[in-house]
């Protein structure tokens, strides 16, 4: 049995196609998800299987969804400036839900430093405050969303220090001792805790999806770090024996671009 996990990114957005909008991408493959009679399971049951606490039906064609980055278009609708009103990952899902009584479940990775978001707005997002994390209690409470970790400052290139001893960006392979680990793992799970009741976050989505042994051997096998399962952007499947803190991802717009490539994917 093999799992596809796929990763949406809902900001962006330049245009209002499959090709320019994963929200307008996402809202297809939702009908092809139904098409296809695929079965939703939320990343921490992936989790659970790959520990082998549970068993899943070999029957069912089993599928994964998660979002990266965390802007607030993943739970709430927006007015974009440019094109038009967008519906959230989450209203879409919603509406998938209600149309065919599926169940449905979405991970949002979210960056954790709040300056570190407002730079983003700045620097990525022409200045709209859309990357707050007023929504992440809301989306918990959704029981259809789970708020995870994509670090405390995705070593984003647009910032000016991150929290790496050389100040390098864009490359989170470059995270290897457990000063750097410690605030960009633990730090951000206890910030994103801090923000939703009752909340212990248990997953890890890598920046850019990179990896490096000491990160998938050594700190994150460490369980007081608390993460049971990180994933990367390798565009495989999930298998039980995968490793997890290497569970593998297919992005949209770079692993597929429009449904067939999609539904070549999930039919492979
Ligand atoms: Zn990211």
């Amino acid at each position: 049995m093999k799992i596809p996990v796929l990763t949406y990114h809902a900001n962006n957005i330049t245009g209002n196609e499959y090709q320019t909008n994963d929200l307008v991408a996402l809202k297809q493959d939702l009908r092809l998800f139904d098409e296809l009679d695929m079965t939703i399971i939320s990343s921490h049951i992936l989790v659970q299987w790959l520990k082998q606490e549970i068993n899943l039906d070999k029957s069912k064609n089993y599928l994964v969804l998660t979002f990266d980055d965390g802007t607030e278009l993943d739970f709430w609708d927006w007015q974009h400036p440019y094109q038009g009103f967008q519906k959230s990952a989450y209203t879409l899902m919603k509406e998938f839900q209600t149309a065919t009584r599926r169940y449905i479940h979405a991970t949002s990775f979210v960056i954790a430093s709040p300056e570190v978001r407002a730079t983003l707005e700045k620097t990525c997002l022409a200045g709209h405050k859309i990357w707050g994390d007023a929504w992440w209690q809301e989306a918990e409470n959704s029981s259809i969303m789970s708020i995870e970790n994509h670090s405390w400052d995705h070593v984003h290139e647009t910032i000016e220090h991150v929290y790496q001893k050389d100040n390098i960006k864009g490359d989170f392979s470059v995270i290897d001792t457990q000063e750097e680990a410690k605030q960009q793992i633990v730090e951000a799970s206890k910030y994103i805790n801090s923000k939703i009741k009752n909340k212990s976050v248990s997953l890890f989505a890598y920046p850019y999806g990179d990896i490096n042994d000491f990160l998938t051997e050594n700190f994150l096998q460490n369980h007081e770090n608390g993460i049971a399962g990180a994933f990367t952007c390798v565009p495989q499947h999930t298998y039980q024996d995968t490793h997890r803190w290497k569970i593998p991802r297919y992005v949209c717009g770079a692993d597929w671009k429009n449904i067939n490539e999609l539904r070549t994917i999930l039919q492979s």
